[in-house]
């Protein structure tokens, strides 16, 4: 007997029709024998209600004690879909039992609305399973150590689902969601793109950082760190698809060096529009100035990601580097109160309009050429490069946003990603 654990996302889960269907697939799953352990999102557009909701009542602020109280809200959204699916299952004639994350308890560290776990206790889920129910655990949530409700932060039921399947030591985590796998790029924004059979944890774990929103970035860790076999899969084939053909359709993430592997120097092109640019104008050139303002930022708990220092003209340089749009402001602010005041510049500028467009693929490490590739694609499409930031297995750029999608197919053309691979 296995013990396979599910995850289905918000649009899978997003009517009761739907939830029936998961029930029914789940139902197939746990009738062929299998312990089956579900975590659900929170049905499609709940949560962005809820937040919503919270916006209408209180300005946004990084106040802890209001931290707190949208983590409250947002985590009812899960709860709602245990609860309904639970039912479905009972309705199937599946024994089932629903938790939320306090109840498992799935325990995570105090950082409210993007908290990460510490551990999950897996005897009351054992328990359940062992007297023969299907348990289903509420995604996107867990308790810190003083008894509070936390959320992992956007699209965080994927690692709900992984780290549950590492706790459990399941045989399989499956990730069944609105596309049938993991795609050369966004689907919607490249027609012509193609599922991948397979796609290394390395790679997954780069296009999930560059903006590639499929899977949380966080699930992705978890699966490589504690070896989580994971799949992407569709929720909208037929539930009653063979169960042998379902568990080998979608995506595979494997460990380089997996046989199935497949050979492209380029697997993927991910986008990110979630960041804007900030530039220090003029600042003087000496040792010390990246850690003045960097370290200033980041005391302000605020994530950056690409850096560019200009050479210096007259003992002067520019500096610029981004941050994630929702925290352009305060950073500003930050810089504003804390920085400008002792640099002897006052020239801080920023660009919200700007994206991230990253190709990734393994095969960057032995190849040569690769990014000058990428660079000839964007120029031909006279796109300007803003920022360049490279790793051994991906390169990124930073462009206005108004090209983004243009860039996309433009690169994917490019690398022949439309073509299978031969
Ligand atoms: P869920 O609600 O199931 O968690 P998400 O909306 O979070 O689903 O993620 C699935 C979406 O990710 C797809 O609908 C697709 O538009 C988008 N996506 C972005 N990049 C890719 C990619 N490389 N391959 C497949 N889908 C992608
Ligand atoms: N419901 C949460 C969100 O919308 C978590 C998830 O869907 O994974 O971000
Ligand atoms: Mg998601």
């Amino acid at each position: 007997m296995a013990l396979i654990v599910h995850k289905y996302g918000g649009t899978s889960m997003g009517s009761t029709e739907r939830i029936r269907n998961v029930a029914r697939r789940v139902a197939k799953w746990a009738r062929a024998g299998n312990q089956m352990v579900v975590v659900p999102s929170a049905m499609s557009g709940e949560t962005n209600r809820l937040l919503g909701l919270a916006k209408e009542v209180s300005p946004a602020g990084s106040d802890p004690a209001m931290q707190r109280e949208l983590d409250m809200l947002a985590a009812t959204g899960e709860q709602v879909s245990v609860g309904l699916l639970a039912l479905a299952l009972q309705a199937e004639g599946v024994p089932a039992i629903s938790f939320t994350g306090w109840q498992v308890p799935v325990r995570t560290n105090n950082a409210y609305t993007k908290a990460r776990i510490e551990s999950i206790d897996d005897q009351r889920v054992r328990a359940e399973l062992d007297a023969g129910k299907v348990v289903i655990i509420a995604g996107f949530q867990g308790i810190d150590n003083d008894g509070h409700i936390t959320t992992l932060g956007r699209g965080g039921s994927d690692t709900s689902a992984v780290a549950v399947a590492a706790a459990l030591k399941a045989a399989e985590c499956l990730i069944f969601t609105d596309v049938d796998g993991v795609y050369t790029t966004d689907p919607r924004v490249v027609p012509e793109a193609r599922r991948l059979a397979t796609v290394t944890f390395e790679e997954m774990l780069e296009m999930a950082s560059m903006g590639s929103k499929i899977l949380q970035i966080r699930s992705v860790e978890f699966a490589g760190k504690y070896q989580v076999p994971l799949r992407v899969l569709s929720s909208f084939t037929p539930w009653d698809i063979p169960l042998a053909q379902e568990a080998v359709s979608g995506t595979l993430i494997t460990f380089e060096g997996d046989e199935t592997m497949e050979s492209a120097v380029v697997s993927g092109i991910a986008f990110n529009r979630d960041e804007a640019k900030i530039s220090v104008l003029g600042v003087p050139d000496r040792p010390g100035i990246a850690y003045q303002i960097l370290g200033a930022v980041a005391d302000a708990n605020i994530e950056v990601d690409v850096i560019i220092q200009n050479v210096s003209h007259d003992g002067k340089t520019d500096f610029s580097f981004t941050v994630h749009r929702n925290d352009y402001a305060r950073t500003i602010d930050v810089l504003k109160a804390k920085v400008v005041p002792t640099l002897g510049t006052d020239r801080v500028e920023g660009d919200t309009r700007i994206c991230k467009v990253s190709i990734v693929g393994i095969g960057m490490r032995s190849h040569v050429g690769i990014a000058s590739k990428m660079f000839r694609a964007l120029s031909e499409e006279g796109i300007n490069i803003q920022m360049i930031s490279t790793s051994e297995i991906k390169t990124s750029v930073v462009i206005d946003e108004k090209y983004m999608e243009l860039a996309v197919r433009a690169l994917h053309r490019a690398f022949d990603l439309d073509q299978p691979i031969g």
